[in-house]
């Protein structure tokens, strides 16, 4: 099962994510917006992303 990350829902820049060594939790932020969204896997995160980027198309 691939998880892609879909583009930013307000910019449309491609996001970064990256595992946060502190906190342990996976995090997805766009690098213009700044839009943060972190999530205990990184399944959940880019699937909370990409659910969010639909949302608001
Ligand atoms: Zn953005």
């Amino acid at each position: 099962m691939s998880a892609e990350l879909k583009t930013c829902p307000f910019c449309g820049a491609a996001p970064e994510s990256e595992r946060t060594p502190f906190s342990r939790l996976f995090r997805i932020v766009c690098p213009k917006c700044e839009i943060e969204m972190h999530r205990v896997t990184k399944e959940s995160a880019v699937a909370a992303w990409n659910a969010r980027a639909e949302a608001t198309q």
